[in-house]
């Protein structure tokens, strides 16, 4: 078997350097031609053929074995965020406007060295690897530009991984967790309907703020009274608008919120959980309530078998101590979980925490991680490709 820690760290400058240069020219959601372009030069010049710019800001690309085979299909995000960075490092953003706080940069990098590794390696495997370099994660739309641009088909994809940086593991390790890890993200928009008339008669008018007063209390009892304390969801409104003056008790409110589910079902029983509090609050009133739930995100969960498969490979390579399981999952969204929705596949994170360092969170203008890192996330994605894809 080939070393891939060696191959890595002989890697380890490249893949550094394409990190810093992202980073200094970092691209928001939707916008990352430069970015696009820099990728597919990169891919170029180690002479992958088939490098495809997908919807102007996104790059697909395919390795081809040695002999027909399986498909792995390999993906990282490459958009930054709105805002300053402060971390006053020598490579920080150029742009006053954007930066990238959510480590794609580095996402991005760690598979250009896998890439590099692989082409060089292709003789050594059967089926194919295809790279998918997504924009716009940070807004949740570039997996499905991606999926509708193809990269899941011809070649058909057998398996995918994707990978986060994460600040709370040391550098060095790698993180998984079976089941469900990330949430789906729906909103939800509640309109009360009653009839307008004058304050000081209120007998008079069916009063659509106290439905939606008596509503925001009870429905919290879904999450403590409905949903298993062992799983988990969250329902939170952020907005609630109606009426004009004091003195006027208004026709309608609107309320919206967001619902985070770990679980399929738990997403279903919610929204029909909802349509029953709301419905509850205003008949009760005499009054009138839409419910209308527009679906995001769907609920991260890795196969079992492929990460199974990935935690051996991992562990073989790094050894069993810098393999790490996450006890919680995260309430945050990945659109990774996108395309789990059509292939099977699994999701890990890779430790960037300095030792001994508090490190700041993802999205933190501070973010720094640790650039040791990255050669971890290389080797561990090359050798379960190299696993996945072993010739027979
Ligand atoms: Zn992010
Ligand atoms: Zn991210």
């Amino acid at each position: 078997m080939v070393d891939f820690l060696q191959l890595a760290v002989e890697h380890e400058q490249n893949v550094i350097e394409w990190r810093r240069h992202l980073h200094r020219n970092p691209e928001l959601s939707g916008r990352e031609k430069e970015t696009a372009k820099f990728v597919s030069n990169v891919l170029k010049s180690f002479g992958v053929g088939e490098v495809d710019i997908v919807g102007e800001t996104g790059v697909a690309a395919l390795i081809r074995g040695g002999c027909a085979g399986k498909t792995l299909a390999l993906r990282a995000d490459m958009d930054a965020l709105p805002g300053e960075e402060k971390t006053g490092l020598p490579f920080s953003s150029k742009n006053p406007e954007a930066a990238h706080l959510c480590g794609h940069d580095a996402h991005t990098a760690i598979l250009l060295g896998v890439a590099q590794i692989l082409h060089s390696l292709k003789e050594k495997f059967s089926g194919n690897v295809r790279l998918v370099f997504q924009p716009a994660e940070e807004n949740l739309t570039g997996a499905k530009l991606m999926i509708r641009g193809g990269v899941l088909d011809s070649p058909e994809v057998d398996c995918i991984a994707g990978l986060h940086l994460w600040p709370a593991l040391p550098a060095g390790t790698v993180g998984l967790r079976y089941g469900a890890s990330m949430a789906a993200a729906d909103s939800v928009k509640i309109e009360f309907r009653g009839s307008q008339g004058h304050a000081a008669h209120p007998h008079e008018c069916v009063d659509p703020l106290l439905m939606a007063g008596q509503f925001l209390v009870n429905v919290q009892a879904i999450v403590s009274r409905e949903i298993a304390p062992a799983d988990s969801a969250v329902l939170s409104f952020g907005k609630i608008s109606g009426g004009t003056v004091g003195n006027i008790i208004p026709d309608k409110v609107l309320l919206e919120g967001s619902i985070r589910t770990l679980l399929p079902e738990t997403r279903e029983r919610m929204a029909a959980a909802l349509e029953r509090f709301a419905s509850s609050a205003a008949q009760g009133m005499r009054g009138e309530a839409s419910v209308t739930i527009s679906r995001g995100v769907p609920p991260l969960a890795s196969s079992t078998e492929l990460l199974a498969l990935f935690e051996n490979s991992a562990k073989e390579l790094l050894g069993a101590d810098r393999v790490v399981h996450l006890v919680a999952p995260s309430m945050g969204s990945e659109d990774f979980a996108y395309y789990l929705e059509r292939v099977p596949g699994f999701f890990f994170r890779i430790g960037v925490a300095r030792q001994g360092e508090l490190m700041r969170p993802l999205h933190s203008a501070a973010f720094d991680p640790d650039e040791s890192s990255f050669k971890t996330g290389v080797a561990v994605l090359c050798r379960f490709a190299m696993d996945f894809l072993a010739r027979e």
